[in-house]
């Protein structure tokens, strides 16, 4: 049967302590939206203490194979197996070691740091207030350069999170703080997900902005689709607004990584 919409490369378990559901009803959930297939991307574990409360420990991983395993077992769609990995300062160390023996077939790059500030927690959000906006933001996408750099992933997850309360500099800084970031970006061959979960929260807006995507399409940077989804409800949540924007964008083709290597297909729709 052809997809209605395209795959959900970014969706959470259990696992990371923060989200709910069965992987199983995930998967059902997106066979019955018409989805092309799912990839579960939950947060990988870190070492030295980093965030311990939002991720799976690693001694978790073998559980994580197995659910996954699992719901992909009894499912009619691909269902893949990825992680969303953390990029900070230091984080290089853990993963040079611990990814490639994983057998992922992606990795999301992402950045919910900035200098020990957990920007996009709830629970420390209100350190906005009194923060220079256009300051955090220049060094958030100095961090989406550096973590390109590194070349340990496939996929920038939630490009421009630091908008997710509505703390946003002008266009004009936005565009020329992230064209840097961005060449880093395309130079390092990954892509940027369409991710649909800022339309949940109080910013209203997927990520990226249409600017952003605007700039990543003139630089030839390939998307991904992703809910995000933290419950079952969420799997492929506004993906046809997400194929809107892309469409609009210009962007016909989405990338779908197995094995961690890339093919394009067609969006859907
Ligand atoms: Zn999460
Ligand atoms: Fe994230
Ligand atoms: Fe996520
Ligand atoms: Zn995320």
């Amino acid at each position: 049967m052809n997809p209605r919409l395209p795959e959900d490369t970014h969706t959470h378990t259990y696992l990371c302590k923060h989200a709910g559901g069965e992987p199983r009803e995930y998967v059902r959930r997106a066979e019955k939206l018409g989805l092309a297939g799912m990839v579960f991307t939950d947060h990988a574990p870190a070492r030295d203490g980093y965030d311990p409360k939002n991720r799976m420990e690693e001694a978790e991983f073998q559980e994580y194979v197995r659910i996954v395993s699992a719901a992909r077992d009894d499912s009619p769609l691909p269902v893949g197996m990825g992680i969303e990995a953390d990029f900070y300062p230091g984080s290089t160390a853990f993963l040079t070691e611990w990814l490639p023996p994983r057998r992922l077939d992606v990795v999301l790059g992402s950045i919910h740091y900035i200098a020990g500030w957990g920007f996009d927690n709830p629970t420390e959000a209100h350190r906005w207030d009194g923060t220079d906006v256009e300051g955090a933001w220049r060094s958030y996408f100095t961090l989406v350069a550096q973590m390109a750099a590194t070349r340990l992933y496939d996929v920038v997850g939630h490009l421009d999170l630091p908008k997710k309360f509505g703390h946003r500099p002008s266009d004009m800084a936005v565009c020329e703080m992230a064209a840097p970031a961005l060449d880093a970006v395309a130079e390092a061959g990954m892509a940027v997900e369409i991710n649909t979960s800022g339309l949940r929260r109080p910013v209203r807006e997927m990520y990226p902005s249409p600017m952003l995507l605007r700039m990543a399409f003139e630089r030839g940077i390939p998307v991904t689709f992703g809910s995000d989804a933290h419950m079952t409800e969420q799997v492929g949540m506004d993906f046809d607004k997400a194929v809107a924007l892309a469409r609009e964008t210009g962007y016909t083709q989405y990338a779908v990584h197995r094995g961690r290597k890339r093919s394009m297909e067609t969006i859907p729709g």
